[in-house]
């Protein structure tokens, strides 16, 4: 029999906010490292779209629409390794194989330690506190996480090829299913985005 299930590289495709987005906070950067201040503050508030905090609601939120799960009844586990994040030399492992994109849905993603040193410089713009309402769109979107393709859960692994770089909406969204649950296609079969887009780590160099 030939069934056709419909497989999806990610929960919900990308908004074009997301890339506009991310111009601004490319251009907010540079802005910074010439000097130009306010011009970077003016950017990154731009950037702080509502539409954008949607997008990534409406993926990771409790009643999201976009994550379906058929369930499977048998989990064939029989040995699970323990859950563990990735160490910092795993994650720049990670990043210099995976770039600074989602390897789901393909938007660029910023690591943590970038948005915090930013909203050190840029605290009236760069705004991040407790709950996800009061964080900047953009920032939280483009929250790079490190994702277990296979869930502990179902027997996968800490090492860096169970591993990859992945945005917030697209790796809490997939909580602990499996990628056959969620309808979802291995993110390793697909070539990796190359753009010009940094992670905005320049703002280290
Ligand atoms: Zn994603």
């Amino acid at each position: 029999m030939n069934q056709t299930v419909s497989l999806r590289r990610c929960f919900r495709e990308p908004i074009p906010e997301i890339f506009d987005a991310a111009r601004y906070l490319d251009a907010a950067v540079s802005a910074h490292l010439n000097g130009k201040n306010n011009l970077a503050n003016e950017l990154f508030l731009l950037a702080n779209d509502p539409k954008i905090w949607e997008w990534t609601d409406s993926v990771w939120g409790k009643r999201g629409f976009y994550v379906t799960v058929n369930k499977l009844p048998n989990k064939l586990v029989t040995e699970k390794v323990p859950s563990r994040m990735p160490t910092t030399k795993q994650k720049y492992e990670l990043h210099k194989r995976d770039g600074y994109h989602c390897r789901y849905c393909g938007i660029p993603v910023i690591r943590a330690d970038i948005r915090k040193k930013l909203k050190k410089l840029y605290p009236e713009s760069v705004v991040w506190e407790k709950t996800n309402a009061s964080q900047h769109a953009a920032f939280q979107c483009m929250w790079a996480q490190y994702d277990h393709v296979v869930p502990h859960s179902y027997g996968g692994t800490n090492e860096l090829e169970n591993l990859v770089v992945s945005c917030a909406a697209c790796n809490f969204g997939k909580m602990e299913y499996s990628l056959e649950e969620l309808g979802l296609i291995d993110p390793r079969n697909f070539p990796i985005v190359q753009s010009l887009w940094d992670g905005l780590e320049r703002l280290n160099s």
